[in-house]
């Protein structure tokens, strides 16, 4: 069920992330139905239980954006549209509101992150490309498998990995900063030597500029539908789980032993995690908060 919803805000501000400190959520809910989402708890602030099929979308959130970033006090500040739900998650391809959002981007030169696992963002190649002229647009995927039986399960209604992947070189082409997150990475299901070399020796190939890494979470919603899902595919896995997650993440031994790989591949592929915000350009960035 698709829900068009108009907000009074759109902005908000946060602490502490990875991308920048502002977002503004298109999307609240998401279609991707990936069996990991720890973005589900969002959805009880809106009273709803389901969040893969109540999707709410912001249906004004453009002229929302148009309004808040030509406010005196705003100073370009890089936004993430996808802090809680992909933008670009399979409601987008009826509803057609990013393009929108893109336009009210362009207007202001904002700069602009997107992360998805979603390759309709071609969609919108031509605006993207045209607002990276003017500010800086940062595009991110997130991957968890290169196996892609593995991946129709665990990421059902995205992408298939190898198409992300794609996808990210057409933005990269075109100047755009680009980065991968890998994460989840699940244990004994996307942990093993082959496909965390595969990601890191993709991500280096193609000059994607970073690449961040997490090993599966496991709390409230998210610890109870990952079981579910264990326990239907992956039987054989239950008692190793429940051995590894005693708390909501997995055991320090393990998480040593996944890091220690991980910082052999950074070497490896001289490929680091750091991440640079995207910037207006042509302009200082001053970092305050204003609100
Ligand atoms: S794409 Fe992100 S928000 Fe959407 S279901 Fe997957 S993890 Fe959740």
């Amino acid at each position: 069920m698709l829900k068009e919803i108009k907000s009074k805000t759109i902005l908000h501000y946060h602490e502490q992330t990875f991308a920048t400190n502002w977002d503004a959520n298109i999307y609240r809910g998401c279609g991707h139905n990936c069996k990991y989402c720890f973005a589900q708890y969002s959805h009880k602030y809106l009273e709803s239980q389901d969040f893969f099929d109540e999707i709410y979308v912001k249906s004004n959130a453009h002229e929302l954006l148009e309004k808040e970033l030509w406010k005196k006090k705003w100073w370009w500040f890089s936004i993430n549209l996808c802090g809680i739900s992909d933008c670009y998650q399979p409601a987008e391809k009826k509803i057609e509101i990013m393009p929108k959002v893109i336009k009210a981007f362009i207007k202001n030169k904002n700069p602009l992150v997107i992360v998805t696992k979603s390759t309709l963002i071609l969609r919108d190649f031509e605006l993207i490309k045209k607002l990276n002229q003017i500010s800086e647009v940062s595009i991110m995927i997130s991957v968890s498998t290169l196996d892609e039986k593995k991946r129709k399960l665990i990421e059902p209604d995205a992408a298939p990995t190898l198409e992300r992947i794609q996808m990210l070189k057409k933005f990269k082409d075109i100047g755009c900063k680009t980065g991968v997150l890998f994460m989840p990475i699940i244990p004994y299901i996307s942990d093993d030597d082959k496909n965390l070399d595969d990601i890191f020796r993709l991500t280096k190939k193609y000059n994607f500029g970073f690449i961040l890494t997490w090993a599966l979470h496991l709390r409230w919603n998210t610890k109870n539908m990952f079981y579910k899902f264990l326990r239907w595919n992956f039987p054989h896995l239950v008692p190793k789980y429940e051995k590894l997650y005693k708390a909501g993440s997995a055991s320090k031994e393990y998480k040593f032993n996944l890091y220690t790989k991980i910082n052999l591949l950074r070497r490896k592929y001289q490929l680091y995690g750091r991440y640079e915000m995207s910037k207006p350009k042509n302009r200082k960035v001053v970092q305050l908060r204003i609100f």
